[in-house]
């Protein structure tokens, strides 16, 4: 357990020197959902990630053993930055970073990731009482693309709602969030702010490579009304003779169950699927992933996950389309040989895990992930599979656990 709070908080971006007492802090605080101070804070970037707390009461001196390895760890793995992410038997996986801020690219570049599969663009509008202008939002995503170049940047449009409201919204919320007005539902309902935002996103799309990807699509009309207002937004460029990239790839976040389960029709319209392992583990267990009291239930290895995921694997295969995971999930070096096993050949992570990550890739065959795969797909407890995933993972990575 210590381990993985430990790894939770490199996942959450808290630096090497934070304890777990502050990790307690910042979760406890997230808990009480005081936003507004929250994302006042410099360290903020904590994704919901339920924890029991009460597991990690230690020693200080426990704690400073831990830090000490896994910062040793973390030095030794940093040497893979210009390695390339192949398995043993030579297929090439690529990695890429999910970030939240501008700058935080550059750290993607750093730990050796090749683009950015998901950068969650609503962190402009937290923490401020005014919505950010079009001219802010072309800035921020105009200094990410040109760190990147020739390389995918895929700027997910905003996901307010649920555990991220603006300062406006805060006061009026709604009874049941998760399941209300968010995500690509807000954005449609607020139509001058989308198009401000698909307008910026176009405007730096000549930069360099970059991709628009929807969240939280529940059904096909969502998807062909907002791609329908992005061709609105791009006639509105033409008229004023504004470049952009008309070829520009669109996808969407497969993180309902709806999704999931209409992968094949949605495939049809997307150019590609990225999927939200965080939410779509929420949607399918109903289980709120922010929430203590059920975060045993919340895990992505249940079964019912694994086949979810399992069926957008095959049908994104089927319809050619790309495909990438960008949840938590991926992040985890014991998820890496499922996914890889399932057909997966993109990663997106939060960018201190790129490095342990490509260890683990760079240590194991596909055979070998096919193989885990099969097993796993014949097991019928999240129980089972969580302890087989975790056991094959020590052995590929022993200093890790
Ligand atoms: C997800 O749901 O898996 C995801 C990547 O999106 P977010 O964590 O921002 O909701
Ligand atoms: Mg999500």
């Amino acid at each position: 357990d210590l381990h993985r709070l430990i790894r939770r908080q490199r996942q959450m971006c808290i630096r090497d020197s934070l304890c777990p007492v502050l990790a307690v802090h910042y979760h406890q605080k997230y808990q009480r959902n005081e936003q507004h101070e929250y994302h006042q804070e410099k360290e903020y970037h904590l994704r919901p990630i339920p924890l029991d707390l009460s597991h990690f009461i230690i020693s200080f001196r426990e704690y400073e053993k831990y830090s000490r390895d896994f910062v040793a760890l973390e030095h030794k793995l940093d040497a893979l930055q210009t390695k390339p992410a192949l398995t043993r038997d030579g297929v090439r996986i690529t990695l890429l970073g999910n970030i939240e801020f501008p700058d935080e690219a550059q750290v993607v570049l750093e730990k050796g990731g090749e683009g950015i599969g998901l950068y969650r663009t609503e962190f402009l509008y937290l923490n401020r009482p005014n919505e950010p202008t079009e001219e802010e939002h072309y800035q921020a995503y105009a200094e990410t693309v040109r760190v990147f170049r020739e390389r995918p940047v895929v700027f997910r449009t905003v996901d307010l709602g649920a555990d991220k409201y603006t300062q406006s919204r805060r006061w009026a919320p709604e009874p049941n969030p998760f399941l209300g007005l968010r995500s690509i539902r807000y954005c449609l309902k607020n139509l001058t702010m989308f198009k401000r935002q698909l307008r910026a996103i176009l405007r730096a799309s000549v930069l360099g490579q970059v991709k628009i990807m929807f969240p939280l699509i529940t059904n096909i009309q969502e998807l062909m009304q907002a791609k329908m207002i992005l061709h609105d937004v791009m006639e509105d460029l033409d008229e004023e003779s504004i470049r952009y990239n008309r070829d520009i790839e669109v996808g969407i976040m497969i993180e309902t169950p709806s999704a999931a389960l209409t992968a094949s029709t949605l495939a049809r319209d997307t150019d590609f699927f990225s999927i939200g392992t965080n939410d779509l583990t929420q949607y399918t267990l109903a289980v709120d992933r922010g929430n203590e009291l059920v975060s045993t239930l919340y895990s992505a290895a249940d079964p019912a996950v694994l086949r979810l995921i399992r069926m957008v694997t095959q049908d994104a295969h089927k319809a050619q389309i790309g495909l990438s995971v960008c949840g938590e999930t991926a992040s985890e070096p014991e998820y890496v040989m499922l996914l890889l096993g399932m057909g997966i050949r993109t990663l997106s992570l939060t960018p201190p895990m790129i490095p342990e990550i490509k260890q683990v890739i760079r240590s194991v065959t596909l055979e070998e992930c096919h193989k885990l795969t099969r097993k796993v797909v014949g097991m019928n407890s999240e129980r089972q599979i969580s302890g087989y995933l975790r056991s094959a993972a020590r052995k590929i990575l022993p200093e890790a656990y």
